[in-house]
Order: C-alpha cells, then structure tokens, then sequence
C-alpha cells in the first residue's frame, strides 16, 4: 500500500513501505539481522550489481529493515525515493556528495543548527568544497551569493533553535530559476508540520535521530529526493547526468530516471563512504515514526502553551517562537507549516549568561541534554554547549546569543512543565 496516495498520513506513517513479512507472516517489519544475502545463481547476482534488479547484495547498500524505513519517510515527504544513513551530519554529507567536486560551493542559510554550521563552514572544506552563508529573508543576497560553482542551495525548514521559519517557496523560485537543487532539513518540522517537496524542494534531509524516531534512543538520517530535478538539463551534475566512472559509466539520470539519486547514493554515496543506518536503528525509527503525527500535535500544543506562558512572565526578556503573534514569521507558519511551528524555542532569561546557566542547573523534568526531539522535554544552554565553537556573530545569527536557553518541549503534562520552569526561574532570577 505504500504508494497509494488516497491514504492520509496517520495510516501512511504506520504502514507505507511494510508488509507482512513474507518468509514468516510477522505483522511488525522484522529486524534482518545481517550482513549479507544470498545470491540465487551467477545470473542473479550479476543482474544485481548492474542495478538490473533490485535486491540485496550486502547490508552497507541495503537492508530490507531499512527499505521499510526508507520507503515510509519517502512516502511521508512526498518524494520518489530515499536513503537512510547512519547519523543526519551523515544525511547531509550524502546529500551533497552526488552534486558537489572539489571548488564547487552551496549557499546557505545562516540560521542552522549549530553542528551544520561547523560542517559546513569548516570540515566540508577537506573535501575542495565551500560553502556561503547568507540570510535566507534578504532574497537578493541569495540570487547574488550563487555563482558559476554553486551546486546546491541548503535551509533548514523551521531554523533550529532561533524559532526562525523559511519562505521555502520563495527560495525555490531562485533555485528553479537557477537551475539548482534546494535541500531542506525538515527535522525540526517534520513531514507531518511541513512538506518541503511540495513547496519547491528538490531533496529533504532528516536526522531520525530527533522526532520521527521521537524517544531518545538511535542516531540516524535520511535523504529523500522528489525525483523532479532534471540532472541533464545541464552539463552542472555530471556524477548523475554522465557516465560515472565510479560506476562502469553508468549515466544515472537516463537509466533510472526518477530514480537517479537514490540509485546513485546507495551504489556509490553508501558503497564508497559507507555511513549507512543499521536494522536496530532503522526498527526503532520504524517504532516511533508510527506514532509521529500524535507526539507532533501534542508537542505543538504543548510549546504554544508554555511559549505564551513565558512571554507573560516578567522574569523573561524575550520568546522566539514563530506560534507567537509576536513572532515576525507568524505570518508564515500557514504558508510552510499549516499544522504549527514546532516544538523548539528560545527565550531570553533576565540576567543574562548566569541566570541561563542557574536555570538550566534547577529544572528538574527538563533534561539538560544536546538533543531535541524527545517525549521527554529537554533544555540546552546554547552559547555554553551546542553553539560553544562559533563565533559571537554566528551564535547571534543562529539564535544562540549568551542569554537565550532553547526548550524541545515533550509531550508531558502541560501543567507541570509550566510548575518545573516557574519554579527554577524563581532560583535563576533570586
Ligand atoms: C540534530 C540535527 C542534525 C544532525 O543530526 P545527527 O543525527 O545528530 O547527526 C542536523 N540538523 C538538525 C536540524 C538537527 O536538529
């Protein structure tokens, strides 16, 4: 049933991709322990690796417990196919691997998470590859930074954690137009708040390691391509638009069409770096994504409650979160995540850099934790952990200034959340 588009997201998110498993009758998708799979004859395995046949040859490629996740997140964002990697830093990796060479360069968005901005603003650079930072709302900045180089415009759908949400659609417009793939990280929103495919994006990245696996347990990534982006439309992506040498000159984009990047990152992004997702990660992610669409409207009503219940405390400066009215990008949530603006927000704590680090000491349900996405409610110092090695520039540009504390609100009782963070602002502001 995993392409049947008359399903809503509740049922696709319990069953896109799965079937009973056909060896056993097993209703939950087994975890297929193993690394490899045997080959009916010569004639199968030859057919296999020249991608004549699909099927498994050796668990880095492909897994079936991992397909079943694959095929699912696909679904859920509405594209034509995904990959599954070990962690979402390698999802990102992944995603650039096919498009990008050496002196070649992405734009992008200055609002990211902060172990995105390292990546990209430093380690990527081994690899001959740059990458330019420009804030995403000045349109202008965006069509000028791109260049003769650029092979990839990179957002984030709603910007962790500055409570910042980003016109996809306007930003699409400037990639169609340039004839450039737009990638967005939509694990702050979720395929369930917000379909970046739909609003323009040509590849989505995931770390499952957040709210589609939703509990804490594995690290993962994900990238889902559309399958709308026409590699051969110009000589800028020959990895996908010619013959791979990697890969006995196969031309990706004309043999599997739709298809091309999925094939290309699984027979040479996963075969050759090898950041690939394992069963036991790929079932647990499986177990949460279930259940994705109910923690998401819980989580959301659950950050609405306890963001305008800060905004209305005297012992707070500021909040940013796009629910706000008095968020500037309130106007947008309708536009790019109609069924709200996700669990994660900063407010600023009178006092400065003590008080945020006295308030994050006193809490006692919020974890204190470098992590989001969790049913439990979780609370990071920014400038002190996850932002520590950027700049006061890029911690400001980030929404991570010194006296800013970012929630990943869970799904507990709204009540005592709001008791836990009164109660430890008493001994943050005494
Ligand atoms: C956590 C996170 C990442 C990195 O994912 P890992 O699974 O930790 O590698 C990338 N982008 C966003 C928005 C994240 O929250």
């Amino acid at each position: 049933m995993s392409d049947a588009p008359t399903y809503g997201f509740d049922t696709l998110q319990i069953h896109a991709g799965a079937k009973p498993d056909p060896a056993t009758g097993a209703r939950q998708t087994p975890i297929y322990q193993t690394t490899a799979y045997v080959f009916r004859d010569a004639d199968h395995a030859a057919a296999l690796f020249n991608l004549q046949e699909v099927g498994y040859i050796y668990s880095r490629l492909t897994n079936p417990t991992v397909a079943v996740l694959q095929e699912r997140i696909a679904t859920l964002e509405g594209g034509a196919g995904a990959v599954c990697c070990s962690s979402g830093h390698a999802a990102q990796i992944m995603a650039l691997f096919p498009l990008m060479g050496p002196g070649r360069n992405v734009v992008v968005s200055t609002r990211l998470y902060g172990g995105t901005v390292t990546q990209m603003s430093q380690t990527i650079k081994r690899f001959g590859w740059s990458a330019k930072f420009v804030d995403f709302d000045d349109l202008d900045a965006v069509k000028s930074a791109i260049d003769e180089d650029t092979r990839a415009v990179f957002c984030e759908s709603i910007a962790n954690p500055g409570g910042y949400i980003t016109d996809i659609r306007a930003i699409a417009d400037i990639t169609d137009a340039a004839g450039l793939p737009l990638i967005v990280d939509n694990t702050s929103a979720t395929p369930y708040l917000c379909n970046p495919i739909s609003l323009g994006a040509t590849l989505v990245v995931h770390s499952t390691t957040k709210f589609l696996t939703g509990n804490g347990t594995v690290t993962g990534g994900c990238v889902v391509d559309s399958g709308k982006f026409d590699w051969m439309a110009s000589d800028k992506f020959p990895s996908l638009s010619q013959p791979e040498p990697a890969y006995h000159g196969l031309v990706f984009a004309e043999v599997l069409g739709p298809m091309a990047f999925t094939f290309h990152s699984i027979a040479i992004g996963l075969r050759d770096l090898g950041m690939t997702m394992n069963p036991q990660a790929a079932h647990y992610t499986l177990m949460g994504i279930e259940t994705l669409s109910l923690r998401m409207e819980r989580h959301v009503e659950n950050a609405v409650k306890l963001a305008k219940w800060l905004e209305a405390d005297d012992r707070v400066d500021f909040v940013t979160y796009a629910g706000l009215e008095s968020s500037p990008y309130y106007a947008r949530i309708e536009k790019v995540c109609p069924k709200g603006a996700g669990a994660l927000f900063t407010f600023a704590v009178k006092g400065g850099y003590e008080a945020c680090v006295k308030l994050v000491d006193s809490l006692e349900i919020f974890s204190h934790v470098a992590n989001l996405g969790d049913t439990r409610s979780l609370v990071i110092h920014s400038a002190s952990t996850t932002h520590r090695q950027l700049t006061p520039e890029q911690q400001e540009a980030a929404g991570a200034a010194p006296n800013v504390v970012r929630l990943s609100i869970g799904t507990e009782n709204f009540e005592d959340l709001i008791a836990d963070l009164d109660q430890a602002l008493t001994k943050a502001t005494a």
